[in-house]
């Protein structure tokens, strides 16, 4: 967090600018806007605007600001204070909706009485994500309104603003962010004061408007096809829409969509001497504005970030006489991060001047686990109990040890999700395959790995589970794991697992072959095992000792 301005009063607070992340902006907009709990599951590039709002918890009280097992169940506990008449908020990641989407398509047929907001924010150019998937598709296909951003103040603007609209509409709002807002910062202007949380109040009729019973979700469904014509009407009229004709150019013109605007901008020596340009912030989006574009130009450019969701929109199947230019074009890459220079490129402007520094060559720095990582012994042992074997199968899962498929480890063979290891190993198994070996992190199991245990348990899958217990989520900067590592064996006991095959090693440089011992006895076992091997994070360990006040 970092607000740099001294707050003398609460109206000097109000209005003043604080240099936040975008993802500061949307917590702080949410705060603003009276929320009474947020939740979310740590995932680059989301995991600031929880942090954000544990923070303010841990010195105001409220909110509630929790991490959860999972996007789901962090949607469904948001459900549970919507239900009850406060205002929620819950974030995430592209990927981490999901999982998340059960309860979040679900919830547009739900009679919204207290502002529900979902953040998603989008990885293009898959800086920490296994894809590019681009969530206002999921808004879109849960039949509900996206708000998108440009620049941070909109990200606080648009977060405070989607509680009241969610309650206008009786939908929950998504805000979608991508990766370069909510990683960077620019000053904010809070505006007015900060909205009182709601009392509690349920529902007048929840028997009627969120028991999701067929005869019941047929009539939510309807009003929710009828609320679509309100939410086309509200964006025709939203701020968030702009339009500027240029009579002196009937040629050419211009539609940006969130950060698209920042990059376009950022190649004019003078906005407002640009050709047209329709800005686009929510989708749906403003038909009559677009209308009212494609009638003064002959062709336009597209400038978003994420899939080429308005361009096709645009291009539609019938002509219309309009050329759209973007990235199914070949104009801007199909796939990547935007940036402000394939911005330039696309407009054909001749590229900036850069310089180089003579002398200086940095070395490339490939990811690699931290220098005494316990997962590092973990793979040394891994790599040995495997020996002798001709072939093997390790499937992984989404942690820093996704980083043990490189060199010089290439101990893992695949990370598809949170948690598919186990049913991996297990379909394997079922397959014939042996040894299957499944291998994630303690948070990634008790995230999404508990269940596919359950599949493995009940068909006595012949494989073997291990798990890299290391007491933290560490990709995401060592937030505390649902539940303690301590009661990782509990869990794997309780759902089935034969007491003798739930083993814990230590993963350390001096235990190496014991634990190598210990994962080839349970390989050879024929059945289902599992391994816990047990080391604190380096980074979690620091953070803890520094928490102490010793040395980090
Ligand atoms: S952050 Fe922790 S878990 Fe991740 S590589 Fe470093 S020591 Fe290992």
């Amino acid at each position: 967090m970092s607000e740099i301005l001294v707050e003398r009063s609460e109206e000097a607070r109000t209005t003043s600018a604080v240099v936040l992340l975008g993802n500061e902006a949307v917590a702080l907009g949410a705060l603003h806007a009276g929320i009474s709990a947020a939740y979310g599951y740590p995932g680059t590039p989301s995991t600031e605007i929880l942090e954000f709002l544990q923070a303010r918890a841990a010195a105001d009280g409220r909110p509630v600001a929790r991490w959860c097992a999972n996007e789901k169940t962090a949607y469904e506990a948001a459900l549970g204070v919507v239900m009850v008449g406060k205002r929620a908020l819950v974030s995430m990641k592209h990927v981490g909706l999901n999982v998340a989407a059960d309860p979040f398509v679900n919830s547009a047929l739900l009679g919204i009485h207290a502002g529900l907001v979902v953040v998603s924010c989008d990885d293009p150019g898959m800086h920490s994500s296994q894809n590019e998937q681009d969530s206002r598709h999921l808004a879109d296909f849960a039949r509900i309104l996206c708000l998108e951003p440009a620049d941070q103040q909109e990200a606080f603007d648009m977060a405070r603003a989607a509680f009241d609209l969610s309650e206008r509409f009786a939908l929950p709002v998504m805000v979608r962010l991508v990766t370069r807002l909510a990683h960077s910062r620019a000053g904010v202007l809070p505006g007015e004061p900060p909205a009182p949380e709601r009392t509690l109040r349920k529902p007048e009729d929840p028997g009627r408007t969120w028991t999701l019973l067929p005869s019941i979700a047929r009539a939510q469904w309807r009003r929710v096809l009828r609320t679509q014509r309100d939410l086309r009407a509200w964006a025709e009229e939203s701020p968030w829409n702009t339009l500027r004709l240029d009579p002196g150019n009937r040629d050419f013109g211009i539609v940006t969509a969130g950060i698209g605007r920042n990059y376009y901008l950022d190649n004019l020596n003078d906005p407002a001497a640009g050709p047209s340009h329709l800005h686009i912030g929510t989708f749906p989006i403003p038909a009559g504005k677009v209308r009212d574009l494609a009638r003064h130009v002959r062709s336009v450019l597209v400038i978003e970030d994420g899939y080429p969701i308005v361009e096709r929109m645009l291009r539609g199947v019938l002509t219309s006489g309009l050329e759209v230019w973007g990235k199914e074009t070949g104009h801007l890459p199909g796939d990547g991060e935007l940036t402000p220079d394939l911005v330039r490129k696309a407009l054909n402007k001749a590229p900036r001047e850069s310089f180089n520094l003579p002398g200086l060559s940095l070395p490339p720095r490939p990811p690699q686990l931290c220098q005494g990582c316990p997962h590092r012994d973990s793979y040394a042992a891994l790599h040995r109990a495997l020996e002798g074997f001709p072939e093997t199968l390790v499937a992984a899962d989404i942690g820093c040890y996704t980083l043990g498929a490189l060199p010089p480890f290439q101990a893992i063979e695949s990370c598809v999700c949170m948690g598919a290891s186990i049913g991996m190993a297990k379909g394997a198994s079922d397959a014939g395959f042996r040894p299957a070996v499944a291998v994630l992190g303690d948070s990634t199991f008790l995230h999404s790995g508990v269940t596919p245990l359950m599949d493995a348990v009940a068909a006595d899958a012949d494989m073997t589970v291990l798990i890299l217990d290391n007491g933290t989520v560490g990709m995401t900067g060592t937030q505390e794991t649902v539940l303690p590592s301590g009661r990782i064996r509990e869990i794997v006991l309780g759902v089935g697992v034969p007491a003798e095959h739930c083993r814990i090693v230590d993963a350390n440089p001096h235990a190496v072959d014991a634990m190598a011992k210990v994962l080839r006895e349970e390989i050879d076992h024929r059945g289902i095992s599992v391994v816990i091997a047990r080391r604190e994070c380096l980074e979690s360990l620091r953070r803890h000792r520094a928490e102490k006040g010793g040395r980090p």
